[in-house]
């Protein structure tokens, strides 16, 4: 009877408290991409998703809550002078509040005003290293000097330090991430690929996000120099989800999580 009550109990508690997160596969494909890239794209999600879902690389986030129909838009490789202040009038007309991963370089004088517009409207400025390279490239001191140079750069324009890191590529490996967690950043990868980085039509982005998008998704666009496709599809994207029933939460409250030091 015993060892029965013991197991009937861990039963219990298993059902009522260990609600283990799901980490999502990446979704996100197109008849658009060639076979190829594809390939590639899907050999690139399962070398990097297996290892967070299996547990072996830590403090990595994925995907938000998968019970609440909810999305978080982040947007890569800002600030610029053009498509950066496109895509803040577009979340600031449908009053979505969103993440920008911005990369610490282009802060010059001209591109200044964009980060501290993002941050200002209620946007996270977050951190996508100094010069975009493959971090997995680099030595450890190169990638913390990464890190710091930017993280400092929107400290000084915003006043805040950016915790948060979205590696270029999403290009991480074992020895990249034991560096980033020495140093108290956590790496935010994206379950929805919007392909905006690829596909250059704006309805073949909308297409693939509304087809493919799920609960507690984190949605990966662009809103760089080259990314004018991204700003046509914005709208829609937002329309669309909108009248699916998504709600549009910030990062920090999708995944419960601190943005800043
Ligand atoms: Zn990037």
């Amino acid at each position: 009877m015993k060892p029965l009550f013991f197991f009937l109990i861990l039963l219990l508690n298993t059902a009522l408290f260990a609600t283990v997160p799901i980490i999502y596969d990446i979704h996100g494909s197109s008849p658009a991409l060639d076979t190829n890239m594809t390939q590639f794209l899907n050999q690139w999600r399962t070398d990097t998703i297996t290892p967070v879902q299996e547990g072996n690389y830590t403090n990595v986030i994925v995907n938000g809550d998968t019970t609440q129909k909810t999305v978080s838009l982040t947007f890569d490789d800002s600030p610029d002078e053009n498509n950066t202040d496109k895509v803040l009038d577009i979340l600031k007309h449908y009053d979505v509040k969103a993440s920008f991963f911005m990369i610490g370089d282009p802060m010059n004088d001209e591109n200044a005003t964009a980060v501290t517009r993002a941050s200002n409207e209620g946007h996270l400025v977050l951190n996508h290293s100094f010069n975009h390279p493959r971090l997995t490239r680099l030595t450890s001191e190169e990638v913390i000097a990464q890190l710091n140079a930017t993280s400092e750069r929107i400290q000084h324009l915003t006043g805040k330090y950016p915790l948060l890191m979205r590696p270029p590529y999403g290009s991480i490996n074992q020895t990249t991430l034991d560096t980033i967690n020495t140093h108290g950043f956590t790496t935010v990868l994206w379950s929805l690929d919007s392909l905006d980085w690829a596909l250059k039509d704006k309805n073949a982005i909308i297409e693939n996000v509304i087809t493919n998008v799920r609960n507690g998704d984190i949605i990966l666009m662009h809103s760089g120099r080259a990314n004018n496709s991204s700003v046509e599809a914005l709208p829609e994207i937002i329309e669309k989800l909108t009248q699916m029933g998504y709600t549009f939460l910030p990062l920090e409250t999708m995944v419960n999580i601190k943005a800043y030091k």
